[in-house]
């Protein structure tokens, strides 16, 4: 048996993995994939009820698990909460307890959802990308001063710098994730101006030589900015840092029309978890309006990488591909002449197309 922990935590959580387990357990009849499912709390939902966003036996359970399926986390209701049992700390308390060093973002604008998208048709058409993102070093984790004075002035300051293993651990996955797509990958950094970046540069050229069926290059993070709203047609694979790939891939994400069919997966040592990129949408909890494609999605990438099933993994994306295709929209992506349906049967007709 393959065990997957899930987590709805809180807002429309339960409603949209509810939603990708019937999809896994309707994909786990036809490809007999052996998953059993373990539930577990985390977030605001586990702190009413054990005082604490991520218990200790939540993370436990993830570390024994094959893999974890992410709801949400977070909500109004816990605002006045004290910052460090806040629910979205429960999402840094996995990162860190599962040593989650990367996070992929695959942005991938069906035909179906091309008017969806801010650009112009003619540019995201076809668009089919993943932006593999450091996700454990960086800016984010260097030291920092949040308040000093030096000569007569207030400042503060935040370090970045990433060792040579690092680079090595992240760029080592991006060439693979590169190898079993179209062979391309875009190395993102700002050498022309930071020293980390230059390190970045020298490690991830080196580390090219063996992965020769790879076609690298190099983009100032500026440019990257730019090219992913001129021509995001042109890339495939792209790696950067932790700063850089937090904005660019919210910028990504944007091009597919909705966040709530956005997908991701952070990859562990160990155990690795998918989670749809969007918040727990507290407006619309308990409505049965939203969108659970990110979500099933999230589990698509689980069975690629986590259990290496990709046959059953496409199959997913293409139940959903074709679930839009034939004029199935949820409320968030509706609009005139199509067919608006709820999360339940959104996922109903995901699985009579699996
Ligand atoms: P959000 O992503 O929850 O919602 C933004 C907007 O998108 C809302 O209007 C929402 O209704 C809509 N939306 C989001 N997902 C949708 C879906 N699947 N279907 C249809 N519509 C969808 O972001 P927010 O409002 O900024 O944050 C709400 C809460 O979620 C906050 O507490 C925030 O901290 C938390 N949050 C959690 C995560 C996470 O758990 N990984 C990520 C981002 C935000």
């Amino acid at each position: 048996m393959k065990k997957i922990v899930v987590i709805p935590g809180d807002g429309i959580g339960k409603e949209i993995t509810d939603s990708a387990v019937e999809v896994l357990k309707k994909v786990d009849e036809k490809f007999n994939l052996d998953l059993e499912y373990e539930f577990h709390d985390a977030g605001g939902t586990a702190y009413d009820k054990f005082g604490e966003p991520l218990p200790a036996e939540t993370l436990e359970a993830c570390k024994k698990a094959d893999a974890v399926l992410f709801g949400a986390v977070g909500g109004n209701k816990w605002d006045n909460v004290k910052a460090e049992l806040r629910p979205e700390r429960a999402i840094l308390g996995l990162r860190k307890g599962l040593g989650l060093y990367a996070n992929l973002r695959p942005v991938k604008v069906v035909d179906a959802l091309v008017d969806n998208s801010p650009l112009k048709a003619n540019l995201v058409k076809g668009v089919d990308l993943v932006i593999v993102r450091e996700l454990v070093g960086g800016i984010y984790f260097g030291e920092r001063c949040e308040s000093e004075i030096k000569n007569g002035s207030e400042r503060a300051w935040d370090l970045e710098n990433y060792s040579v293993p690092e680079v090595e651990r992240i760029t080592k996955l991006a060439f693979e994730t590169a190898k079993i797509r179209r062979g391309k990958l875009t190395s993102v950094d700002k050498a022309n101006v930071l020293a980390t970046s230059r390190l970045w540069r020298r490690t991830v050229t080196k580390l090219s030589e063996n992965y020769s069926d790879v076609e690298l290059n190099h983009l100032y993070v500026d440019n990257c900015a730019m090219q992913l709203c001129v021509n995001p047609k042109q890339f495939d694979v792209i790696v950067t840092g932790n700063l850089f790939g937090d904005i660019l891939s919210d910028e990504a994400a944007v091009i597919g029309g909705s966040i709530g069919l956005m997908p991701s997966a952070s990859i562990g040592e160990f155990t690795s978890l998918y989670e749809p990129i969007h918040g727990s949408a507290p407006d619309i909890a308990g409505k049965g309006i939203a969108n659970p494609m990110g979500t099933i999605l999230s589990a698509a990438m689980l069975l690629r990488y986590s259990l290496h099933e990709e046959e059953a993994a496409k199959a997913i994306e293409n139940a959903v591909d074709k679930t839009l295709d034939d004029g199935f929209r949820t409320a968030d992506i509706y609009s005139d002449g199509f067919k608006k349906l709820s999360t339940v049967e959104t996922t109903q007709e995901i699985c009579k197309r699996l």
